[in-house]
């Protein structure tokens, strides 16, 4: 399985993960199928969020509301490491629903993605283009 992301997409991540070190990061991925066109920046709302990450509610909502009402697909989600690598750790591993969505993982200037998978986290090859 492989991904397509805009570089546009790419970059919000990118910029999100610059923007909230050295908390982490989080937002939607944002697009149809395995084409992530666009993202949604969330506030992360964990207690620790220099190690963790927790999607506000409320933006999930918004985003599901709008997939509803004909918008983009809510196919996944980002968070960025800022100090570790781009790669699932214990604690992405653990709060895992195993539900089959795209992960993207933003580290060192690096965004890979991953397929939350019901037997573990599948690394996923991907390509950037400007359409
Ligand atoms: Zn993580």
């Amino acid at each position: 399985m492989q991904v397509h992301v805009t570089s546009r997409a790419r970059g919000q991540m990118l910029a999100a993960a610059a923007a909230a070190h050295p908390f982490e990061a989080c937002g939607i991925l944002l697009g149809d199928g395995v084409r992530i066109t666009d993202v949604r920046k969330a506030a992360n709302v964990h207690l620790t969020p220099e190690t963790h990450f927790e999607i506000d509610p409320q933006t999930l909502i918004d985003a599901h509301r709008a997939a509803r009402a004909g918008g983009l697909q809510v196919i996944g989600y980002y968070h960025s490491h800022p100090h570790g690598p781009p790669a699932p750790s214990a604690t992405d591993r653990a709060c895992a629903a195993g539900d089959g969505r795209i992960w993207a993982i933003i580290a060192s200037d690096e965004v890979r993605f991953w397929r939350d998978a019901p037997d573990g986290f599948a690394a996923l090859s991907y390509t950037v283009s400007d359409t």
